[in-house]
């Protein structure tokens, strides 16, 4: 195999073994990488109903199939696993070097099973891969562990691990690389349960491509039209730093807990106000673009705090949901998080939910450890990260995610949890993205926005020209073939890259062919035929689990209380007919009204060997 290294390290941390195993390459041909190869095997190896917390449940870790090969932007990896948070599949992308150093280790993705008796790491090297004892660094947090590898294995190790949250199974935690994260649906905490410290990889850069030569073309001609782009040279300047402008003027930055759709002072948190506290940037492997901004804290109560970021989502996530403008504050937050290694965008909607129940008085001063959760107490609000981050007080209560807190503090409170499937929502407003909101409802992971660009779509980027983003009717089809892209996701393409130039509509299949020699990958049908695949293996892992209908939702909130903006269009508006919608997206989708693949569309995307699990929901 060409663009495969042709097999996947099993590690069985209750064995205490380490294994290389062949990868078929009938499933490269039907699920190319990323999180392909992730449903394909959880699938396929995980019993129905297994608790996502036990030694059942496995782990997996895959680069992209272009991951450090020359073209741009193109090296990441997503984790793969059965979610803590939701109990549905998990997936989650991250960026740096780790996807590429996978890949030259000699490995197609690193499959994690079993729980170890102790704490371990996992060091891969051109001699081998083996576990290694990790008492010493249990309890420290994701910087020190890195460093601590590093020192012992030489600058040219790449690392990946968990932070203290995860070790105290803190529902939403991440895997961090470098101080990229793949952060949603807990896939962090997976590792905590399996007392799996770090990963740290040593190895030779070298790849089996089928055409080098074809591909180095292609990835020079892919640089040139992505550098002519506007989205480049503002990525290359600003990072994410820009959302809380672009986001604020649309009136789509969510606030008060999805209340209104624009932040009274945004221009606190605009680009050039981050700029100001840049002292560096960073890119991931092989990325002219680095878009990642470091920011040093100088004066003020946070005064010493650093992080690479916040990206947008983050500082959305210390902002929003809290009514907040301090801008030194999202820098503080954000290193909190990635040194104890917890996804932002559910600690700050979380946060977010708790100020909420606050002002509503179903939670008082003597149940926040003595917090004043009044809107802008940005101070509360970092002492709330950590406190999560910990399991200390009120912050073991918020550790369980929105809806298990909820649940615990009861009083109604569920009403107020911003989520779905028990995944927390990110930084769209779904009132004022209607296609976005409905990606929420359906995506098989729960209150994503990760699986595509829905939210750039309804905003004209990219592509042709915006659609009507408040608009309702019409919207099905948009989501799916938004939801059955294999590029970003399954490819694996940065979502920034994506869309700078066209590069990624012209290049990218052949990109994929030459590195693989697959004629099939030539072809976007061919494509677009394995992301609906892998989207319908991800549904029925789902279902498998009880998962129907009735879980594609949004909450109350957003289809009965009108949006409220400042100067932006969308005041007034709702989410008015999610059940039309889902009867025309499961229509267009070939499954039942009850949300189910059916036997026919399993048949014809080649995964009959699924219908019998399906056949006592399909009654
Ligand atoms: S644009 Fe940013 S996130 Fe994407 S690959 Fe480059 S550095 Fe990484």
């Amino acid at each position: 195999m060409k663009g495969y290294t042709g097999k996947f390290l099993r590690v069985n941390l209750s064995a205490g073994t380490v294994i290389n195993e062949p990868l078929p390459e009938e499933v490269a041909r039907n699920f190319i990488a990323g999180r392909g190869f992730g449903v394909k095997y959880l699938y396929d190896e995980l019993a129905p109903n297994i608790d996502p917390l036990g030694e059942e449940n496995k782990i997996l870790l895959v680069p992209g199939v272009l991951a450090g090969t020359p073209a741009q932007s193109v090296s990441r990896w997503v984790a793969c696993t059965k979610s803590p948070l939701t109990g549905c599949i998990a997936r989650s992308c991250s960026g740096g070097d780790f996807g590429a150093w996978m890949k030259f280790a000699g490995y197609d993705f690193i499959l994690i099973e079993g729980i170890s008796d102790k704490p371990v790491y996992l060091y891969i090297s051109p001699e081998g891969a083996q576990l290694k004892d990790a008492a010493g660094l249990w309890g420290k947090d994701t910087a020190y562990t890195q460093d601590w590898l590093v020192n012992e294995y030489g600058r040219d190790v790449r690392t990946a691990c968990i932070g203290p949250a995860a070790e105290k199974l803190v529902k939403f935690c991440a895997v961090v690389s470098g101080r990229r994260t793949a952060s949603r649906c807990g896939v962090g905490t997976v590792l905590g349960t399996k007392r799996l410290k770090a990963i740290a990889i040593k190895a030779r850069r070298s790849l089996n491509l089928y055409d080098p030569e074809g591909f180095n073309k292609l990835a020079k001609e892919q640089i040139k039209i992505m550098r002519a782009s506007k989205d480049y040279a503002y990525n290359k300047e600003y990072g994410t730093t820009e959302g809380a402008i672009t986001r604020n003027d649309l009136g789509v930055y969510p606030v008060k807990n999805f209340r209104y759709g624009q932040l009274e002072g945004y221009q606190k948190l605009g680009p050039e106000e981050y700029r100001k506290m840049r002292v560096g940037e960073f890119g991931c492997y092989n990325c002219s673009m680095r878009c990642g901004k470091i920011h040093v804290v100088t004066e003020g109560p946070y005064k010493g705090a650093k992080s690479e970021g916040p990206e947008y989502e983050s500082y959305w996530a210390f902002t929003g949901p809290i009514n907040n403008t301090n801008i030194e504050s999202t820098v503080a937050a954000d290193q909190i998080c990635d040194d104890l290694g917890m996804d932002t965008i559910s600690t700050g909607n979380t946060i977010g939910f708790a100020y909420e129940l606050y002002e509503k008085g179903i939670i008082t001063r003597a149940d926040t450890d003595g917090l004043e959760l009044t809107y802008g107490n940005h101070a509360a609000m970092v002492e709330l990260v950590k406190k999560i981050g910990n399991r200390e007080g009120f912050g073991d209560i918020l550790a369980e995610g929105t809806v298990r807190a909820a649940k615990r503090i009861g009083k109604g409170a569920e009403a107020y949890t911003m989520q779905s499937k028990g995944l927390e929502f990110p930084a769209y407003e779904p009132r004022g993205l209607k296609a976005t909101g409905f990606g929420y409802a359906t995506s098989t992971i729960g209150g994503s926005h990760g699986n595509g660009s829905l939210a750039f779509q309804e905003w004209g980027t990219p592509g042709s020209g915006a659609i009507d983003r408040f608009a309702e009717d019409g919207k099905a089809q948009i989501v799916i073939g938004n939801q059955n892209g294999a590029g970003l996701e399954v490819g694996i393409v940065c979502a920034f890259a994506f869309s700078c130039g066209n590069w990624f509509q012209t290049l990218f299949p052949k990109m994929l062919h030459a590195v693989t020699g697959i004629e099939e990958f030539a072809d976007w049908a061919y494509l677009g035929r394995v992301g609906e695949r892998v989207w319908n293996l991800d549904r029925a892992f789902n279902a498998r689990d009880g998962f129907d209908r009735r879980h594609d939702t949004l909450p109350q909130r957003l289809q009965t209380e009108p949006l409220h903006v400042i100067d932006a269009e969308g005041e007034g508006q709702m989410v008015r007919n999610l059940d039309g919608f889902l009867d025309e997206y499961y229509k267009l989708r070939g499954w039942t009204a009850n949300g189910i693949p059916s036997r026919e569309k399993l048949e014809e995307l080649g995964l009959g060997y699924v219908v019998r699990d399906m056949e006592s929901f399909l009654k």
